[in-house]
């Protein structure tokens, strides 16, 4: 993948800007700085390689070189999507997983951020938001695809299994096609965010659902419970040990398989 060849499989998609690096510390940060400035909507910012890619809080995002898709998409949020905000992290894994069902693969939506291909992570979100006062001005999500085997970390730096594209494909798609699959379910999805199809599709694709999960928090507190589904703002919907429903909100929560 270079600038032109990405430049020429986007060129259907109606862009509000370009940017392409080599390399790059992380392109939400660049995404964030370019959307402070006053990017258009659907401005997307495309690294070859991330130095310092970022995942939830100060953990890492691996991109090397070559091998993977670092993305970051800005979303001016209208007002259909105002209300809607803690739908963009399911806007991004639907797009997501429709890009995988493209590829024939068997995409679960490891809540609240995570693509998992056959129980391993293929794909990572990361929605971040630049504030004008109280409002969000724009939204970054930013989006780590494992195409290559490469681009998948070593075991040992892991907390849950990681796979990629090629781990489970014979033939293997470029990777701007595979950018070009996602920002094609991205406009639809968007333009549904309102809507409870969004949370239902959501909900049907979810890993582990029905089965026994524990959330860990990062107060080190450990909630276990039958994952139930979502509740409409995405919250993570649990049956608890007395059968009670509890309500996960995003933040820095992890989601595994109880063992
Ligand atoms: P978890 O996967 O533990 O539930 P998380 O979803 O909160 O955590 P994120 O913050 O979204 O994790 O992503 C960062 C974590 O993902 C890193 O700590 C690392 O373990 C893992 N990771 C980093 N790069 C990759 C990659 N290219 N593919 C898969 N996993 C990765």
């Amino acid at each position: 993948m270079n600038e032109s060849s990405l430049k020429k499989h986007l060129s259907k998609f109606e862009l509000g800007g370009l940017r392409w690096f080599d390399s790059i510390g992380s392109t939400n940060d660049e995404a964030l700085a370019w959307a402070a400035k006053g990017a258009k909507d659907f401005s997307l910012v495309v690294a070859d390689e991330q130095t310092q890619g970022r995942g939830r809080l100060s953990r890492k995002w691996h991109t090397p070189m070559g091998s993977a898709i670092a993305m970051s998409l800005i979303l001016r949020p209208d007002a259909s999507m105002r209300p809607h905000l803690s739908r963009t992290v399911g806007l991004a894994a639907l797009s997501l997983s429709d890009a995988c069902l493209a590829l024939g693969l068997s995409p679960a939506i490891k809540w609240p951020n995570d693509i998992l291909l056959d129980g391993k992570k293929v794909a990572g979100i990361l929605v971040e938001t630049v504030w004008s006062g109280e409002e969000a001005d724009s939204l970054v999500i930013g989006m780590g695809i494992n195409v290559n085997r490469e681009s998948v970390p070593p075991a040992d730096s892991l907390q849950f299994p990681a796979t990629s594209l090629e781990d489970h494909l014979a033939v293997m798609p470029k990777r701007e096609e595979v950018i070009s699959l996602v920002l094609d379910p991205m406009i639809r999805w968007r333009k549904k965010i309102e809507t409870g199809e969004i949370i239902t599709a959501w909900e049907d694709r979810l890993a582990f659902r029905g089965e026994a999960v524990q959330i860990h928090s990062g107060n080190e507190e450990i909630v276990p419970g039958i994952l139930e589904g979502l509740e409409s703002d995405g919250s993570l919907r649990l049956r608890d040990e007395h059968d009670k429903i509890v309500s996960i909100r995003f933040g820095d929560v992890s989601l595994r398989p109880s063992a």
